[in-house]
């Protein structure tokens, strides 16, 4: 019997085990940290071996295969002595891969990965398709494919899990935009990091369809190093040369397979950076063989995704909208460009080495004041306080909601778009989300 051990016990390691037993395997899983319970549950209901807070080499080692989580870097130990030794070492999602034939759409890109993959589950769900999340959201693909198999899986992939990917076949493969990002986990070279986004076109045939941003220059010059097979869908934000989606006179178009178009102001999601996304997930859905009436329908209806541009609601005439996860400076962009009515903008937090130069414009123009959250706001300071606009200084996200209100004037908007991770006064981005969202209903 073939040996599989998974490395990692959250969400897809422990999909993988399911799945691995279910396949004949002698399974092993193992977790430097403690295991979920409801993980260890799954696995022990499974028969499936376990250990946490360590990893036994000899029980390791003498793998056959073995699935790693995405969250481990190629640079633990344990990685480095597989590979040393020549394990081939795959992603759950490769390995799921494996034990189907649904039909895949995959989503990677630098942002807007959660939001397209949710609405064109929105699309395909409204169109009465049987559809699974995978990926970075929803179930694990492997578990789904183990005891809930469905007909199509909408897959969030990011570059950690497109990494060990290798056979894995998208029909369509969706590549929304490549900014620098997790570079720690590509030496510091930015190329290698845009190779790994680039293999979601790995293994794709004729019949499959590769849907991506035109605009995008990184993208732009990678499409010649590859022998693409699939058929190139192309989108932009205006009509250019190649594009099949794009907005005309008001009206969102698509041209593959077949003529669409809707009143670009019946798009549920709002800023520039949801056009790309809705764009994409139309294309997605219209190759898909949807119903045009249903995109049109599930467009206009997308309620959004919590924490990215979220309307909380409107306390004396001022807009509060949560987009917590904008945690860095190009997502506060695309949010502040977005923005209609003068904006009260709260930034701050755990700063990854921001540039705020690339927000500075945009905030003379829309920004009528500004609050710093942060355990340390000096950086903020010395970026911001030179424009003139109010500033308020906080360390808490009840001073920071009570100092919004204090400033905001009816007709106004408070953006929370932070450019900044959350981690030194909240859990993760949702606490800071909710947290805010909750003072606000309470003002
Ligand atoms: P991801 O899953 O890739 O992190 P999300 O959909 O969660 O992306 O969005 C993260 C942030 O990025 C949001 O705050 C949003 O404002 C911004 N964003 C969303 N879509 C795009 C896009 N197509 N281009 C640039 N920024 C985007």
């Amino acid at each position: 019997m073939k040996r599989i051990v998974i490395l990692g016990a959250g969400e897809s390691g422990a999909g993988a085990a399911v799945l691995a037993k279910k396949e004949g395997f002698d399974v092993f899983v193992s977790d430097t940290s403690m295991i979920k319970d409801r993980y260890k549950q799954l696995l022990d209901a499974h028969h499936i071996a376990w250990e946490e807070g360590r990893h036994t080499e000899a029980l390791i080692l003498n793998a056959d295969e073995v699935i790693k989580s995405p969250g481990i870097p190629k640079e633990a130990p344990m990685v480095q002595k597989l590979l040393a030794q020549g394990t081939h070492i795959v992603s759950e999602i490769e390995f799921a891969g494996r034990y189907t034939h649904s039909k895949m759409v995959c989503i990677t890109g630098s942002n807007g990965k959660t939001t397209t993959t949710s609405l064109i589950y929105h699309i395909f769900k409204a169109a009465g398709y049987d559809a699974g999340l995978a990926g970075n959201i929803g179930k694990s693909l492997a578990l789904q494919v183990a005891e809930e198999p469905h007909e199509y899986y909408i897959i969030e992939l990011s570059s950690f899990q497109l990494d060990d990917m290798y056979d894995f076949r998208a029909n369509i493969a969706i590549l929304l935009n490549i900014t620098p990002d997790h570079l720690d986990r590509y030496d510091f070279e930015f190329q290698k990091y845009v190779d790994a986004k680039m293999r979601i076109i790995r293994n794709q045939t004729p019949e499959d369809s590769f849907i991506y941003w035109n605009d995008d220059p990184v993208i732009k010059r990678q499409l010649d190093k590859y022998d693409i097979k699939a058929v190139q869908c192309p989108f932009s934000e205006l009509k250019e040369k190649g594009s099949i989606g794009y907005i005309e006179e008001g009206q969102y178009k698509l041209e593959y397979p077949t003529p669409f178009n809707m009143e670009q102001e019946e798009l549920s999601l709002t800023g520039k950076h949801n056009i790309y996304n809705s764009l994409a997930a139309g294309l997605a859905s219209n190759i898909s063989g949807i119903k045009k009436e249903t995109i049109r329908r599930s467009l206009s209806d997308f309620p959004g995704v919590e924490h990215r541009l979220e309307k909380v609601c409107k306390v004396a005439g001022v807009q509060y909208i949560n987009d917590s996860k904008a945690t860095n400076v190009d997502a506060c962009w695309y949010a502040l460009e977005s923005m209609r009515t003068p904006t009260i903008l709260i930034l701050g937090g755990k700063d990854k080495g921001n540039d705020y130069s690339a927000i500075r414009d945009l905030v003379k123009q829309k920004c009528v004041g500004l609050v710093y959250l942060g355990a340390d706001n000096t950086k903020l300071h010395n970026s911001f306080d030179d424009l003139g606009l109010p500033v308020r200084d906080v360390h808490s996200m009840k001073d920071c909601v009570q100092a919004c209100y204090e400033m905001a004037r009816p007709g106004q908007t408070v953006l929370l778009s932070p450019c900044c991770a959350s981690f030194d006064l909240f859990r993760n981005m949702e606490d800071r989300g909710e947290q805010f969202k909750n003072l606000v209903r309470n003002l």
